[in-house]
């Protein structure tokens, strides 16, 4: 894979990085992706950017050991896959008084924020705000809700925003060689590099597709919507997928009727049937759809949630076609 992680080099988050290290690097960072597969590849890339010479160039000598974890000046937390612990923190701020090795700067790379208990972020509280002089922590978190309001208040946090289909399929389409099947779990991922990469492994993406196309172009009437709730729930650990794959069809037909570019034409095609959508109906079934996932990460109950979701689709339907 050409770019692990995705198209970076074009967020704002790496332009504001570029920016502060030739104006002055900030003391600590905080790297903001959903992607948790690729989180540890995304901040190496921040690693090299901030402590190679060029910019990040991927090849040069302090590259190549940062690629492998190796370069003497850039430490990586945890060492392994674990949580960090309040010993690793530690272990952290009396390292970091150690002058740097190799160049001019010691950067801490901390993976997996999110996952640090409450203790160890308290422990690095002081480090954040006032670290020993060259020395730069970039913290990596899935989302920001597990970190402490001090930790974040001394940070600059930087959002990785999700990338496009387009852009996911251009980061895979080395190691992904069939596109219709690429097209189809970019489309339908979370606007990470990583998602789309096990759906297009994932034997059961092609069903859930189905399943969810079947529901757009058949479900008419409350009754069905108790049949697709049944069938739904049968699938009741991957409601959120079904939920993307919905929100991207949507997505797409709503593109289409604006005249718009669809991001997976090939998926459009099985929904080709459906009707009774218009652009408010569909505005409105891509709202509740995203309601629905926020509910969803809230740990709602998922029978009530996927038969309040069907209904919410049907209600819209039924409340445009009205007007
Ligand atoms: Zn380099």
């Amino acid at each position: 894979m050409k770019e692990p992680g995705g198209p970076l080099g074009r967020t704002n988050a790496w332009k504001i990085v570029k920016n502060d290290k030739k104006t002055g690097l900030f003391h600590a960072y905080l790297v903001l992706s959903r992607d948790e597969k690729y989180l540890r590849d995304i901040l190496k890339r921040f690693a090299k950017l901030i402590l190679c010479g060029e910019d990040g160039c991927g090849t040069c000598r302090v590259c190549r050991l940062i690629d492998g974890e190796n370069y003497a000046d850039a430490v990586f937390l945890p060492a392994n896959g674990d949580k960090i612990l309040t010993e690793d923190v530690n272990a952290l701020i009396e390292d970091s008084y150690v002058k740097p090795l190799e160049g001019d700067k010691k950067l801490y790379v901390v993976v997996g924020a999110q996952n640090m208990p409450a203790a160890a972020q308290n422990k690095l509280l002081k480090t954040l705000e006032e670290p020993p002089k060259n020395v730069v922590i970039l913290m990596g978190a899935t989302n920001a809700y597990a970190l402490l309001p001090t930790v974040r208040s001394r940070v600059k946090t930087l959002e990785i925003p999700p990338f496009t289909a387009e852009e996911i399929e251009t980061a895979l389409a080395d190691t992904c060689r069939d596109r219709e099947k690429l097209a189809l779990a970019a489309a339908c991922g979370d606007g990470t590099v990583g998602r789309a990469e096990d759906l297009y492994r994932d034997a059961r993406l092609e069903k859930l597709f189905d399943l969810t196309a079947e529901i757009v172009v058949k479900m008419k009437s409350s009754r069905d919507v108790l049949k697709y709730a049944n069938l739904v729930l049968r699938e009741k650990d991957r409601l959120g997928d079904i939920f993307n794959i919905a929100s991207a069809l949507f997505r797409d037909m709503l593109a289409e009727k604006q005249g718009a570019k669809a991001a997976d034409a090939h998926a459009l095609k099985k929904v080709r049937a459906a009707t009774g959508f218009n652009v408010g109906s569909l505005v409105s079934a891509l709202e509740k759809t995203e309601e629905a996932v926020r509910r969803l990460s809230f740990n709602a109950n998922e029978t009530m949630l996927a038969e309040w979701w069907l209904f919410a689709i049907l209600e819209g339907k039924h409340k445009w076609q009205r007007s």
